[in-house]
């Protein structure tokens, strides 16, 4: 877990030290660590840092990283991995399930046992979620299958989102405008946000003062049920506050408005589905 010096706290007061330096001079921020990044395929980099246009932004971002270990999922990522990974999220994005192994197998030209393989190992670097068994995917980031409070609309399909951050960069995954629904983690108030420009902003939010809570709680090897459970929004600073002084998941981490949100979510997922099949 990432304790000490860098706590929400301060930066709630103004008076942290992000404020003490200049944009993005990401040397001058020893604790941060440096913009990690990776080629996910030819021409392709993860994440996105040019999305990232706030410095709170940029804090989450570099903590979200650093508490999953970030090497772990992308280091030696290889083709195979990547040809499953987004098979599993284009099934996602057009059926709103998860494709089944025979399918992946299908989609992928792969054959059933090598699908299961390269399942185990997205698994291991939690880039793939999968049931009990371990032969049925329930999740890919920013995909679920199972019920959260995040709700993306796209066309006529509604996809489940593992969190808010997750349901922010949808659309520009897909490079569709989406409808985000959700609700105020507090008081359960509905929470509308609309994209603009293939998803790559944000064009609405209601209600406007809505703001998204980015904890930093991760274990098991597991965002799905860790991390994604303390990423949400809230209608306002003033139920934030409430379900922070009440909730052990409001610890420690990073306020971010909408719009911030917004910026993380396209930083991590705009990249993902980016030149695929393109010949490098
Ligand atoms: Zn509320």
């Amino acid at each position: 877990m990432v304790r000490g010096r860098y706590t929400n706290d301060r930066l709630d007061r103004k008076e942290g030290y992000m404020a003490s330096y200049p944009a993005y001079e990401t040397s001058a921020r020893p604790d941060l660590g440096a913009r990690a990044e990776f080629e996910i395929r030819p021409g392709v980099v993860f994440p996105d840092w040019q999305a990232i246009r706030s410095e709170v932004a940029e804090a989450a971002l570099l903590i979200i990283f650093r508490v999953m270990g970030i090497e772990r999922r992308w280091n030696h990522y290889r083709p195979d991995l990547d040809r499953v990974r987004t098979a599993i999220l284009r099934g996602f994005a057009e059926t709103a399930r998860a494709p089944s192994v025979s399918r992946l197998a299908t989609v992928t030209g792969m054959t059933q046992q090598d699908v299961l393989s390269t399942l185990g190992e997205l698994k291991d670097r939690d880039l793939a979620v999968l049931d009990e068994s371990g032969r049925r995917v329930t999740g890919a980031y920013p995909f679920t299958e199972h019920d959260t409070e995040h709700t993306v609309r796209h066309g006529a399909r509604a996809l489940r989102a593992m969190c808010a951050v997750d349901a922010l960069g949808i659309g520009a995954m897909l490079g569709a405008d989406v409808v985000v629904e959700s609700r105020c983690r507090a008081c359960g108030a509905p929470i509308r946000a609309e994209t603009a420009d293939y998803g790559k902003s944000l064009k609405s939010c209601n209600p406007k003062d809505a703001v998204v809570w980015v904890g930093d709680h991760y274990t098991g090897g597991c965002g799905a049920t860790s991390l994604c459970t303390t990423i949400a929004f809230f209608c306002g600073d003033a139920h934030l506050r409430s379900w922070r002084e009440s909730s052990e998941s409001g610890a420690s981490g990073h306020r971010l408005s909408a719009e911030e949100a917004h910026q993380v979510g396209c930083a991590v997922f705009g990249p993902m589905l980016r030149r695929i099949g393109v010949e490098a």
